[in-house]
């Protein structure tokens, strides 16, 4: 019997815990689809040798992954302590925040702030809230640069924490000096996302994307939904990005943690319904950083949002800086596969109201609606852009979909669709008749069909051309 091959991808933040060959390639060995590089951490020069060393160990391996590049984005920092280890505020104490403070001068009752427009927008009653939530602020009064606060709840502060405000409502810009620099220095590398930090509405993607594309780089963008904002422009955010992430650590703070799994619901089917992919991140595996075995809530979370019908499921510091990185992958692993098990994940809602303009969307809900009725044991699409099998994984299905491209931008990108497998065919060696079975011929000798194999094969008249599929045959290999 072959093996059922898992359909959500893993995503796996590269860091210090990964950084040597044996490491990386344990690493996709062990699964991930996509690793993430995190630009908030690290010199660019670290994360260049990471992009390199994982497209190195892919290449060794022969192994197709995705590289996700995620931006810093606008996060709202406190200053530093003159003392390194911080302070601790107690409830009921005065605190301020001082935009003109010096950087390094914070002490018990003041520190500064990396956001100089903070006192302009924040009013007496707000809610701040550092480190995650950890410490609670209300302002109380504020005084030309200085945000006069009371502990609503305390504890240990250390330097550069993040500060959002319960609610929303602070907005920086939404790319930063940081962020276009980041941007210049990625267009020498093969990047096949990259992921917008505290993205508030459509035109927050449009400007990005016009400066990722200016140097070049044709990367895909993936807006983090992190702030109150972005819930609010849900609809537009996702229409203008090519995937969108749930980014529940920012966004548990800013909307209260309680509202995140109604939340998630809502973008990743959402999400699915507009044909964008779908990633589901932070604290999944969050007690494996330190644990050689997940909690068992972490195992219900992650099953969950399979359920809720996620692409992918993201590790951040559990990869680059936990003390199990490949084993959490190949926990995780066991989780998706046992969640994708129950008829739930793989039971179709096909779309019998929906109306298709384009020809290949048709196309990929016929041969969706004829793989969950007829016994077949693949999809084949032979895809320019990746826009076919990204329309055929929106619909549930327990049968895989093998994308077949020439393209390597194409191969990176289907990474990140569920139940969507990359394969390098070029089908402009053969004569038009010849293609399809070239293609399952190449399936075979990869191990993945069978002589006797009833499959779907999708591709398009017109040679070459992205969004032209519009022929679907039945064939038995
Ligand atoms: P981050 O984004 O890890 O860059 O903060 C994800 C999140 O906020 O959940
Ligand atoms: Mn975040």
């Amino acid at each position: 019997m072959k093996i059922i091959p898992r359909r959500t991808k893993i995503i796996a933040t590269l860091g210090p815990a990964t950084d040597s060959p044996e490491k990386m390639r344990a690493l996709l060995t062990a699964g991930v689809n996509v690793v993430r590089i995190n630009l908030s951490h690290g010199s660019q020069a670290q994360q260049a040798s990471r992009i390199l060393l994982a497209q190195k160990c892919a290449q060794e391996l022969n192994k197709i992954i995705g590289v996700l590049v995620d931006l810093q984005g606008p996060k709202i920092r406190i200053a530093r302590f003159a003392d390194e280890n911080g302070i601790v505020l107690a409830e009921g104490d005065n605190f301020a925040l001082d935009a003109k403070l010096d950087t390094n001068a914070g002490n018990q009752a003041v520190v500064g702030l990396d956001y100089p427009e903070l006192p302009a927008q924040v009013a007496p009653e707000d809610h701040l809230l550092l480190d995650d939530g950890r410490i609670v602020l209300i302002v109380k009064r504020v005084r030309g640069s200085r945000v006069e606060c009371e502990v609503l709840a305390g504890g240990k502060l250390t330097s550069n924490k993040g500060l959002n405000r319960k609610g929303g409502g602070l907005s920086a810009p939404s790319l930063t000096e940081k962020d276009l620099k980041d941007i210049e220095f990625l267009s020498q590398y093969t990047v096949d996302y990259v992921a917008l930090s505290f993205p508030k509405c459509k035109q927050d993607i449009v400007d990005a994307r016009r400066l990722i594309e200016a140097t070049g780089n044709t990367a895909q963008i993936v807006a983090k939904i992190e702030r109150s904002e972005a819930i609010d422009n849900i609809d537009e955010i996702i229409e203008a990005a090519d995937a969108v992430m749930v980014a529940r650590g920012d966004l548990g703070v800013e909307i209260g943690y309680a509202e995140l799994p109604a939340v998630q619901k809502y973008i990743i089917s959402r999400a699915r319904l507009c044909d964008k992919a779908v990633i589901t991140a932070t604290q999944m595996m969050e007690s494996m950083i330190y644990n050689p075995i997940p909690t068992r809530a972490e195992v219900s979370d992650v099953a969950n949002a399979i359920l809720d019908g996620t692409d992918a499921v993201m590790l951040s510091a559990e990869t680059a800086t936990g003390d199990f990185p490949i084993k959490v992958v190949a926990v995780l692993d066991e989780i998706c596969l046992a969640a994708e098990r129950q008829r739930m994940a793989r039971f179709p809602r096909q779309r019998d109201d929906a109306q298709f303009e384009r020809h290949d969307k048709s196309i990929a809900m016929a041969a969706m609606y004829i793989a969950n009725h007829v016994p077949i044991k693949a999809i084949i699409t032979l895809t320019e852009s990746g826009s076919t099998p990204l329309s055929m994984s929106r619909v549930r299905s327990g049968i895989p979909i093998y994308a077949l491209s020439r393209h390597a931008k194409t191969r990176g990108r289907v990474t990140l669709f569920r139940g969507v497998y990359p394969v390098e065919f070029d089908l402009t060696l053969y004569k038009s008749w010849e293609i399809s079975r070239s293609a399952l011929e190449t399936l075979v000798a990869q191990g993945i069909l069978e002589p006797g194999d009833k499959v779907i094969v999708t591709k398009g008249d017109i040679l070459g051309i992205g969004g032209y599929t519009n022929a679907l045959k039945i064939l038995t290999v």
